[in-house]
């Protein structure tokens, strides 16, 4: 298990080299690395593993903190309602291409022997 992977992933960058950006902005991405010419998508369907990375982040990064800001009467209960309701909108817009990111970082750190060497990038 290489957690280099992710450890590249989670900065932008190509899991392969950690040179190449995964991400051109924030709603978008590219197909292949810049530099050693990975391409990320495996397969058709592949980055749909970023979703259940983004609803991880989402709860465990705004719904949970809320929850127990409103739990310890921190918040009043509308806005803890329009803060969870609000983030639930807004940032899966603003995380979605980064999340894929994530996930192609965690996939390379579970199936390792998946990476292609470079140059024989088949997919
Ligand atoms: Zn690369």
């Amino acid at each position: 298990m290489k957690t280099i992977y992710l450890r590249r992933t989670l900065f932008n960058r190509c899991p392969r080299c950690g040179e190449g950006h995964v991400l051109k902005n924030l709603f978008n991405r590219h197909d292949n690395c810049s530099s050693c010419e990975l391409t990320y998508s495996r397969e058709d369907g592949f980055f749909i593993g970023g979703i259940p990375i983004s609803y991880g982040l989402i709860c465990g990064l705004w719904i949970v903190p809320l929850l127990i800001a409103w739990m310890l009467e921190w918040l009043p209960k509308d806005w803890f309602l329009g803060l969870c309701f609000g983030g639930v909108f807004v940032f899966p817009i603003l995380s979605y291409h980064y999340c894929q990111c994530l996930w192609l970082g965690l996939y390379f750190v579970f199936a390792e022997h998946e990476m292609p060497e470079r140059g024989k990038d088949s997919v």
